[in-house]
Protein backbone atom coordinates (compact mmCIF):
# COMPACT_ATOMS: atom_id res chain seq x y z
CA UNK A 1 0.00 0.00 0.00
CA UNK A 2 1.47 3.52 -1.05
CA UNK A 3 -0.18 6.69 0.18
CA UNK A 4 -0.05 9.90 -1.98
CA UNK A 5 -0.62 13.77 -1.06
CA UNK A 6 -3.88 14.98 -1.97
CA UNK A 7 -4.97 16.30 -5.77
CA UNK A 8 -3.53 20.14 -5.88
CA UNK A 9 -1.03 19.86 -2.97
CA UNK A 10 2.37 19.99 -2.56
CA UNK A 11 5.47 18.79 -0.38
CA UNK A 12 7.73 21.70 -0.41
CA UNK A 13 11.30 19.73 0.24
CA UNK A 14 14.37 21.13 1.25
CA UNK A 15 16.23 23.05 -2.23
CA UNK A 16 12.49 24.51 -2.72
CA UNK A 17 11.87 25.14 1.00
CA UNK A 18 15.00 27.63 0.86
CA UNK A 19 13.23 29.88 -2.08
CA UNK A 20 10.21 29.98 0.11
CA UNK A 21 12.36 31.30 3.31
CA UNK A 22 13.64 34.10 0.92
CA UNK A 23 10.75 35.14 -0.20
CA UNK A 24 8.98 34.95 2.90
CA UNK A 25 12.17 37.05 4.71
CA UNK A 26 12.19 39.69 1.78
CA UNK A 27 8.39 40.19 2.87
CA UNK A 28 8.97 40.36 6.55
CA UNK A 29 11.92 42.84 6.22
CA UNK A 30 10.32 44.99 3.66
CA UNK A 31 6.59 45.10 5.46
CA UNK A 32 8.81 46.45 8.39
CA UNK A 33 10.41 48.68 6.88
CA UNK A 34 6.89 49.93 5.80
CA UNK A 35 5.10 49.61 9.42
CA UNK A 36 2.97 46.82 8.55
CA UNK A 37 2.49 44.17 11.69
CA UNK A 38 1.61 40.58 11.27
CA UNK A 39 -1.65 38.89 12.18
CA UNK A 40 -1.92 34.98 12.25
CA UNK A 41 -5.47 34.08 12.05
CA UNK A 42 -6.70 30.07 12.25
CA UNK A 43 -6.89 28.39 9.37
CA UNK A 44 -10.14 27.72 9.73
CA UNK A 45 -13.14 30.16 10.07
CA UNK A 46 -16.93 30.17 9.89
CA UNK A 47 -18.42 29.83 6.73
CA UNK A 48 -20.58 33.04 7.33
CA UNK A 49 -17.22 35.19 7.51
CA UNK A 50 -16.11 34.48 4.20
CA UNK A 51 -19.22 34.13 2.38
CA UNK A 52 -20.40 37.28 3.56
CA UNK A 53 -16.95 39.47 2.75
CA UNK A 54 -16.02 37.63 -0.26
CA UNK A 55 -19.80 37.54 -1.98
CA UNK A 56 -22.14 34.49 -2.29
CA UNK A 57 -22.10 34.83 -6.27
CA UNK A 58 -18.55 34.43 -6.83
CA UNK A 59 -16.70 31.71 -7.70
CA UNK A 60 -15.19 31.43 -4.40
CA UNK A 61 -17.85 30.80 -2.42
CA UNK A 62 -19.81 28.94 -5.05
CA UNK A 63 -17.73 26.24 -6.06
CA UNK A 64 -13.93 26.64 -4.23
CA UNK A 65 -14.55 26.25 -0.62
CA UNK A 66 -13.58 23.52 2.11
CA UNK A 67 -16.39 23.75 3.79
CA UNK A 68 -17.52 21.04 6.34
CA UNK A 69 -19.79 20.79 9.37
CA UNK A 70 -17.67 19.97 12.56
CA UNK A 71 -18.45 17.28 15.04
CA UNK A 72 -20.37 20.26 17.00
CA UNK A 73 -22.34 20.78 13.95
CA UNK A 74 -20.78 24.08 13.17
CA UNK A 75 -21.06 24.97 9.53
CA UNK A 76 -16.79 25.93 8.80
CA UNK A 77 -14.59 26.23 5.69
CA UNK A 78 -10.96 26.15 5.05
CA UNK A 79 -10.01 29.37 4.31
CA UNK A 80 -9.86 30.58 0.53
CA UNK A 81 -8.25 34.24 0.88
CA UNK A 82 -6.99 35.97 3.68
CA UNK A 83 -8.75 39.49 4.06
CA UNK A 84 -11.66 38.34 5.09
CA UNK A 85 -10.32 36.46 8.09
CA UNK A 86 -8.01 39.52 8.94
CA UNK A 87 -11.11 41.69 8.50
CA UNK A 88 -13.22 39.14 10.93
CA UNK A 89 -10.20 39.64 13.34
CA UNK A 90 -9.78 43.50 12.93
CA UNK A 91 -13.68 43.94 14.44
CA UNK A 92 -13.29 41.31 16.75
CA UNK A 93 -10.22 42.69 18.76
CA UNK A 94 -11.36 46.18 18.30
CA UNK A 95 -8.35 47.14 16.64
CA UNK A 96 -10.54 50.22 14.91
CA UNK A 97 -9.91 51.33 19.38
CA UNK A 98 -7.87 54.60 19.97
CA UNK A 99 -5.13 52.83 21.50
CA UNK A 100 -3.91 51.35 17.72
CA UNK A 101 -2.20 53.67 15.31
CA UNK A 102 -4.17 54.83 12.53
CA UNK A 103 -3.97 53.63 9.69
CA UNK A 104 -3.29 49.89 10.80
CA UNK A 105 -1.28 48.12 8.69
CA UNK A 106 -1.23 44.72 9.10
CA UNK A 107 0.27 41.81 7.03
CA UNK A 108 -0.19 37.59 6.88
CA UNK A 109 1.27 34.68 5.52
CA UNK A 110 -0.02 31.18 5.04
CA UNK A 111 -1.67 28.61 3.36
CA UNK A 112 -5.40 29.17 1.72
CA UNK A 113 -7.97 26.69 0.39
CA UNK A 114 -9.70 26.44 -2.58
CA UNK A 115 -11.16 23.76 -4.67
CA UNK A 116 -10.05 24.24 -8.06
CA UNK A 117 -9.21 21.96 -10.99
CA UNK A 118 -5.25 22.02 -10.24
CA UNK A 119 -2.75 22.93 -13.20
CA UNK A 120 0.19 25.07 -13.42
CA UNK A 121 0.39 27.86 -11.04
CA UNK A 122 -3.59 26.48 -9.88
CA UNK A 123 -3.66 24.11 -6.36
CA UNK A 124 -6.20 23.27 -3.75
CA UNK A 125 -3.89 24.74 -1.27
CA UNK A 126 -1.94 27.62 -2.32
CA UNK A 127 0.11 30.16 0.05
CA UNK A 128 -0.55 33.72 -0.32
CA UNK A 129 1.37 37.26 1.67
CA UNK A 130 -0.85 39.69 1.92
CA UNK A 131 -1.14 43.24 3.47
CA UNK A 132 -4.18 45.29 4.48
CA UNK A 133 -4.25 49.07 5.61
CA UNK A 134 -7.45 50.11 7.71
CA UNK A 135 -8.73 53.60 8.43
CA UNK A 136 -7.33 55.83 5.44
CA UNK A 137 -9.28 56.64 2.73
CA UNK A 138 -6.25 58.89 1.35
CA UNK A 139 -5.72 57.73 -2.45
CA UNK A 140 -1.95 57.92 -0.98
CA UNK A 141 -2.37 54.56 0.96
CA UNK A 142 -3.65 52.88 -2.11
CA UNK A 143 -0.96 54.06 -4.08
CA UNK A 144 2.04 53.40 -1.16
CA UNK A 145 0.07 49.92 -1.01
CA UNK A 146 1.26 49.11 -5.10
CA UNK A 147 4.53 50.77 -4.61
CA UNK A 148 5.25 48.33 -2.08
CA UNK A 149 4.30 45.69 -3.49
CA UNK A 150 6.41 46.42 -7.10
CA UNK A 151 9.60 47.48 -3.93
CA UNK A 152 8.88 43.31 -3.34
CA UNK A 153 9.20 42.54 -6.72
CA UNK A 154 12.52 44.50 -7.30
CA UNK A 155 13.76 42.87 -3.80
CA UNK A 156 13.25 39.58 -4.98
CA UNK A 157 15.10 40.41 -8.59
CA UNK A 158 12.02 40.17 -10.66
CA UNK A 159 11.77 42.95 -13.05
CA UNK A 160 9.23 41.51 -16.02
CA UNK A 161 6.08 42.79 -14.13
CA UNK A 162 3.72 45.06 -15.33
CA UNK A 163 0.94 46.97 -13.23
CA UNK A 164 -2.47 47.22 -14.13
CA UNK A 165 -5.32 49.23 -12.77
CA UNK A 166 -9.26 50.49 -12.84
CA UNK A 167 -11.79 51.91 -10.38
CA UNK A 168 -14.72 49.84 -9.44
CA UNK A 169 -15.86 53.18 -7.99
CA UNK A 170 -18.57 53.47 -5.07
CA UNK A 171 -22.39 52.45 -4.51
CA UNK A 172 -23.57 54.99 -6.46
CA UNK A 173 -20.83 53.80 -9.71
CA UNK A 174 -21.76 50.62 -9.33
CA UNK A 175 -25.52 50.50 -9.79
CA UNK A 176 -25.46 53.30 -12.47
CA UNK A 177 -22.83 50.55 -14.17
CA UNK A 178 -24.74 47.48 -13.40
CA UNK A 179 -27.65 48.60 -15.20
CA UNK A 180 -25.56 50.00 -18.10
CA UNK A 181 -23.69 46.41 -18.46
CA UNK A 182 -26.70 44.65 -18.28
CA UNK A 183 -28.80 46.20 -21.17
CA UNK A 184 -25.21 45.80 -23.24
CA UNK A 185 -25.06 41.89 -22.36
CA UNK A 186 -29.11 40.93 -22.37
CA UNK A 187 -29.22 40.93 -26.66
CA UNK A 188 -26.41 38.81 -26.61
CA UNK A 189 -27.60 36.30 -23.89
CA UNK A 190 -28.21 33.47 -25.51
CA UNK A 191 -24.40 33.15 -27.04
CA UNK A 192 -22.55 33.85 -23.64
CA UNK A 193 -21.41 30.80 -21.69
CA UNK A 194 -23.40 28.98 -19.44
CA UNK A 195 -21.69 30.74 -16.15
CA UNK A 196 -22.23 34.07 -17.63
CA UNK A 197 -25.50 33.65 -18.17
CA UNK A 198 -26.72 33.39 -14.52
CA UNK A 199 -23.67 36.06 -13.69
CA UNK A 200 -25.75 38.08 -15.75
CA UNK A 201 -28.19 38.84 -13.61
CA UNK A 202 -26.83 37.47 -10.36
CA UNK A 203 -23.98 39.97 -10.68
CA UNK A 204 -22.82 41.12 -13.91
CA UNK A 205 -19.82 42.78 -13.05
CA UNK A 206 -18.63 39.09 -12.91
CA UNK A 207 -19.12 38.28 -16.61
CA UNK A 208 -16.12 40.59 -17.08
CA UNK A 209 -14.12 38.40 -15.23
CA UNK A 210 -15.01 35.69 -17.79
CA UNK A 211 -12.13 33.08 -18.75
CA UNK A 212 -14.40 31.59 -21.56
CA UNK A 213 -13.57 32.30 -24.91
CA UNK A 214 -17.52 32.90 -25.64
CA UNK A 215 -17.61 35.88 -23.16
CA UNK A 216 -14.52 37.62 -23.99
CA UNK A 217 -15.51 38.62 -27.37
CA UNK A 218 -18.99 40.48 -25.68
CA UNK A 219 -16.54 41.21 -22.63
CA UNK A 220 -13.65 43.48 -25.14
CA UNK A 221 -16.92 46.09 -26.71
CA UNK A 222 -18.77 46.47 -22.98
CA UNK A 223 -19.11 49.66 -22.12
CA UNK A 224 -16.54 50.81 -19.81
CA UNK A 225 -17.58 51.46 -15.46
CA UNK A 226 -14.57 54.37 -15.95
CA UNK A 227 -17.44 56.26 -17.90
CA UNK A 228 -20.05 55.57 -14.84
CA UNK A 229 -17.98 57.05 -11.88
CA UNK A 230 -19.27 59.25 -9.42
CA UNK A 231 -18.06 62.73 -9.05
CA UNK A 232 -16.13 61.31 -5.92
CA UNK A 233 -15.24 58.41 -7.84
CA UNK A 234 -13.33 59.93 -10.18
CA UNK A 235 -11.64 62.49 -7.52
CA UNK A 236 -10.32 59.44 -6.35
CA UNK A 237 -9.25 57.77 -9.23
CA UNK A 238 -7.92 61.13 -10.84
CA UNK A 239 -5.74 61.46 -7.36
CA UNK A 240 -4.27 58.05 -7.40
CA UNK A 241 -3.04 58.90 -11.58
CA UNK A 242 -1.52 61.87 -9.92
CA UNK A 243 0.44 60.32 -7.39
CA UNK A 244 1.43 57.00 -9.59
CA UNK A 245 2.77 60.13 -11.80
CA UNK A 246 4.22 61.57 -9.47
CA UNK A 247 6.71 58.71 -8.51
CA UNK A 248 7.54 58.22 -12.08
CA UNK A 249 5.66 54.75 -11.72
CA UNK A 250 4.14 53.16 -14.93
CA UNK A 251 1.17 51.13 -15.10
CA UNK A 252 -1.69 50.42 -17.35
CA UNK A 253 -5.54 50.92 -16.87
CA UNK A 254 -7.92 48.25 -17.68
CA UNK A 255 -11.33 49.24 -17.27
CA UNK A 256 -12.84 45.68 -17.83
CA UNK A 257 -10.61 44.14 -15.25
CA UNK A 258 -12.94 43.55 -11.92
CA UNK A 259 -11.45 41.01 -9.22
CA UNK A 260 -12.67 37.68 -8.11
CA UNK A 261 -14.16 38.84 -4.75
CA UNK A 262 -17.10 41.11 -4.20
CA UNK A 263 -15.84 43.55 -2.10
CA UNK A 264 -13.53 46.26 -3.36
CA UNK A 265 -14.28 49.16 -4.35
CA UNK A 266 -12.78 52.26 -5.55
CA UNK A 267 -8.72 51.40 -6.92
CA UNK A 268 -8.22 47.81 -7.82
CA UNK A 269 -4.64 46.74 -9.20
CA UNK A 270 -3.12 43.26 -10.90
CA UNK A 271 0.70 42.95 -11.31
CA UNK A 272 1.03 40.80 -14.18
CA UNK A 273 4.36 39.17 -15.01
CA UNK A 274 5.21 39.35 -18.73
CA UNK A 275 8.10 36.56 -18.14
CA UNK A 276 6.89 34.28 -21.03
CA UNK A 277 5.96 31.01 -19.68
CA UNK A 278 3.40 32.11 -17.12
CA UNK A 279 0.82 31.84 -19.86
CA UNK A 280 -2.65 32.45 -18.33
CA UNK A 281 -1.47 32.07 -14.54
CA UNK A 282 0.42 35.59 -14.76
CA UNK A 283 -1.07 37.36 -12.39
CA UNK A 284 0.80 37.54 -9.30
CA UNK A 285 -0.52 39.87 -7.14
CA UNK A 286 -4.34 41.38 -7.01
CA UNK A 287 -5.98 43.98 -4.87
CA UNK A 288 -7.47 47.00 -3.59
CA UNK A 289 -9.82 49.12 -1.79
CA UNK A 290 -12.76 47.64 0.06
CA UNK A 291 -14.17 51.04 1.77
CA UNK A 292 -17.34 48.85 2.76
CA UNK A 293 -16.24 45.43 4.10
CA UNK A 294 -15.33 46.27 8.18
CA UNK A 295 -18.74 47.43 8.52
CA UNK A 296 -20.48 44.30 6.73
CA UNK A 297 -18.58 42.04 9.07
CA UNK A 298 -20.04 43.89 12.09
CA UNK A 299 -17.27 47.29 12.55
CA UNK A 300 -17.63 50.58 12.61
CA UNK A 301 -17.05 52.37 8.88
CA UNK A 302 -13.65 52.10 8.31
CA UNK A 303 -11.70 52.09 4.62
CA UNK A 304 -9.53 49.40 3.89
CA UNK A 305 -6.84 49.02 1.67
CA UNK A 306 -5.02 45.37 0.62
CA UNK A 307 -3.42 42.87 -1.63
CA UNK A 308 -2.27 39.50 -2.11
CA UNK A 309 0.45 37.38 -3.56
CA UNK A 310 0.49 33.77 -4.41
CA UNK A 311 3.85 32.39 -3.74
CA UNK A 312 3.63 29.13 -5.78
CA UNK A 313 3.18 32.22 -8.99
CA UNK A 314 5.99 34.00 -7.04
CA UNK A 315 8.61 31.33 -7.53
CA UNK A 316 7.10 30.17 -11.01
CA UNK A 317 7.82 33.78 -12.30
CA UNK A 318 11.39 34.25 -10.24
CA UNK A 319 12.18 30.71 -11.65
CA UNK A 320 10.42 31.98 -15.73
CA UNK A 321 12.97 35.02 -15.27
CA UNK A 322 15.90 32.66 -13.81
CA UNK A 323 16.31 34.85 -10.50
CA UNK A 324 19.31 33.19 -8.59
CA UNK A 325 18.46 33.14 -4.77
CA UNK A 326 21.25 34.11 -2.54
CA UNK A 327 22.97 31.16 -0.92
CA UNK A 328 22.48 30.73 3.13
CA UNK A 329 23.41 27.80 3.84
CA UNK A 330 26.88 27.28 4.49
CA UNK A 331 28.72 25.50 7.38
CA UNK A 332 31.26 26.96 9.84
CA UNK A 333 32.43 23.60 10.78
CA UNK A 334 32.18 19.96 10.32
CA UNK A 335 33.39 17.48 12.87
CA UNK A 336 35.25 14.66 10.94
CA UNK A 337 35.36 11.57 13.61
CA UNK A 338 37.20 8.32 12.96
CA UNK A 339 36.75 5.61 14.61
CA UNK A 340 34.06 4.20 17.64
CA UNK A 341 36.22 5.73 20.52
CA UNK A 342 35.70 9.42 18.90
CA UNK A 343 31.65 9.03 19.26
CA UNK A 344 31.45 11.06 22.71
CA UNK A 345 34.29 13.44 21.92
CA UNK A 346 33.12 14.66 18.60
CA UNK A 347 29.28 15.26 20.27
CA UNK A 348 31.38 17.47 22.56
CA UNK A 349 33.08 19.20 20.06
CA UNK A 350 30.45 19.93 17.90
CA UNK A 351 28.41 21.28 20.81
CA UNK A 352 31.04 23.65 21.81
CA UNK A 353 31.11 25.25 18.61
CA UNK A 354 27.50 26.19 18.27
CA UNK A 355 27.68 27.40 21.91
CA UNK A 356 30.23 30.02 20.62
CA UNK A 357 27.43 30.56 17.94
CA UNK A 358 29.07 28.87 14.76
CA UNK A 359 27.06 26.38 12.77
CA UNK A 360 27.91 22.83 12.87
CA UNK A 361 27.58 19.29 12.33
CA UNK A 362 29.65 15.90 12.26
CA UNK A 363 29.37 12.41 11.00
CA UNK A 364 26.87 10.06 12.69
CA UNK A 365 27.30 7.28 10.22
CA UNK A 366 30.69 5.82 11.10
CA UNK A 367 31.89 6.26 7.57
CA UNK A 368 35.47 6.33 6.28
CA UNK A 369 37.05 9.75 6.39
CA UNK A 370 36.60 10.29 2.63
CA UNK A 371 32.96 9.92 2.77
CA UNK A 372 33.06 12.51 5.50
CA UNK A 373 35.23 14.92 3.45
CA UNK A 374 32.66 14.75 0.52
CA UNK A 375 29.63 15.64 3.27
CA UNK A 376 31.66 18.26 4.17
CA UNK A 377 32.27 19.89 1.10
CA UNK A 378 28.64 19.07 0.18
CA UNK A 379 27.95 21.34 2.81
CA UNK A 380 30.11 24.05 1.95
CA UNK A 381 31.66 24.08 5.20
CA UNK A 382 34.44 26.85 6.09
CA UNK A 383 36.24 24.61 8.30
CA UNK A 384 36.94 20.62 8.77
CA UNK A 385 37.92 19.47 11.98
CA UNK A 386 39.88 16.13 12.68
CA UNK A 387 39.59 13.92 14.99
CA UNK A 388 40.99 10.05 14.72
CA UNK A 389 42.15 7.35 17.78
CA UNK A 390 45.73 9.22 17.81
CA UNK A 391 44.53 12.47 18.02
CA UNK A 392 42.45 11.62 21.42
CA UNK A 393 44.76 10.28 22.99
CA UNK A 394 46.94 13.58 22.47
CA UNK A 395 43.74 15.32 22.87
CA UNK A 396 44.30 17.55 19.79
CA UNK A 397 42.90 17.68 16.68
CA UNK A 398 43.42 18.56 12.97
CA UNK A 399 41.82 21.40 11.44
CA UNK A 400 41.40 22.51 7.96
CA UNK A 401 40.36 25.11 6.04
CA UNK A 402 38.62 24.03 3.38
CA UNK A 403 39.04 26.54 0.53
CA UNK A 404 43.00 27.55 0.74
CA UNK A 405 43.91 23.42 1.94
CA UNK A 406 45.37 25.63 5.55
CA UNK A 407 46.05 22.79 8.08
CA UNK A 408 47.10 23.30 11.61
CA UNK A 409 46.84 20.93 14.79
CA UNK A 410 45.36 22.72 18.33
CA UNK A 411 44.37 21.12 21.52
CA UNK A 412 41.02 20.07 22.25
CA UNK A 413 41.31 22.31 25.11
CA UNK A 414 41.81 25.38 22.57
CA UNK A 415 39.31 24.11 20.55
CA UNK A 416 37.10 23.90 23.98
CA UNK A 417 37.62 27.48 25.36
CA UNK A 418 38.64 29.59 22.33
CA UNK A 419 37.13 28.28 19.00
CA UNK A 420 35.67 31.59 18.06
CA UNK A 421 40.12 32.20 18.25
CA UNK A 422 40.39 29.07 16.42
CA UNK A 423 38.23 30.04 13.81
CA UNK A 424 39.20 33.62 13.17
CA UNK A 425 42.42 32.41 12.32
CA UNK A 426 41.78 29.79 10.09
CA UNK A 427 39.56 32.06 8.04
CA UNK A 428 41.53 34.93 8.54
CA UNK A 429 43.76 32.82 6.30
CA UNK A 430 41.06 32.41 3.56
CA UNK A 431 40.28 35.17 3.31
CA UNK A 432 44.16 36.56 2.43
CA UNK A 433 44.40 33.92 -0.25
CA UNK A 434 41.22 35.35 -1.74
CA UNK A 435 42.45 38.67 -2.24
P1 LIG B 1 -7.34 33.73 -10.74
O1 LIG B 1 -8.06 34.72 -11.58
O2 LIG B 1 -5.99 33.35 -11.27
O3 LIG B 1 -8.19 32.56 -10.33
P2 LIG B 1 -8.05 35.06 -8.32
O4 LIG B 1 -8.71 36.27 -8.82
O5 LIG B 1 -8.90 33.92 -7.88
O6 LIG B 1 -6.99 34.53 -9.39
P3 LIG B 1 -7.18 36.22 -5.84
O7 LIG B 1 -8.30 35.62 -5.08
O8 LIG B 1 -7.18 37.67 -6.08
O9 LIG B 1 -6.99 35.44 -7.21
O10 LIG B 1 -5.80 35.81 -5.13
C1 LIG B 1 -4.60 36.57 -5.24
C2 LIG B 1 -3.46 35.76 -5.80
O11 LIG B 1 -3.39 34.48 -5.20
C3 LIG B 1 -3.58 35.44 -7.28
O12 LIG B 1 -3.12 36.50 -8.04
C4 LIG B 1 -2.66 34.24 -7.42
O13 LIG B 1 -1.30 34.66 -7.47
C5 LIG B 1 -2.90 33.52 -6.13
N1 LIG B 1 -3.87 32.42 -6.31
C6 LIG B 1 -5.22 32.48 -6.33
N2 LIG B 1 -5.75 31.26 -6.47
C7 LIG B 1 -4.72 30.38 -6.55
C8 LIG B 1 -4.61 28.96 -6.69
N3 LIG B 1 -5.68 28.17 -6.76
N4 LIG B 1 -3.37 28.42 -6.74
C9 LIG B 1 -2.27 29.19 -6.64
N5 LIG B 1 -2.29 30.53 -6.50
C10 LIG B 1 -3.51 31.12 -6.46
MG1 LIG C 1 -9.63 32.21 -8.90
Amino acid sequence: MSFQRPKGTNDILPGESEKWQFVEETARLLFRDYQYNEIRTPIFEHYEVIARSVGDTTDIVSKEMYDFYDKGERHVTLRPEGTAPIVRSFVENKLFGPEHTKPFKTFYMGPMFRYERPQKGRLRQFHQIGVEAFGSDNPATDVESMVMALDFFKQLGITQIRLVINSLGDKETRQAYRQALIDYLVPFEAELSEDSQRRLHENPLRVLDSKDKRDQKFVAQAPSILDYLSEEAQKHFDTVIAMLDALDISYEIDSNMVRGLDYYTHTIFEIMSDAPKMGAQATICAGGRYDNLVEELGGPQTPGFGFAMGIERLLLTMEAEEVVIPAFNSLDAYVVALGEETNIEALKIVQAIRDFGFSADRDFMGRKAKAQFKTADKANAKLVLVIGGDELANQTINVKAMRSRKEKSFSLQEIYEHFDEVYDEMTLFIEQEEE
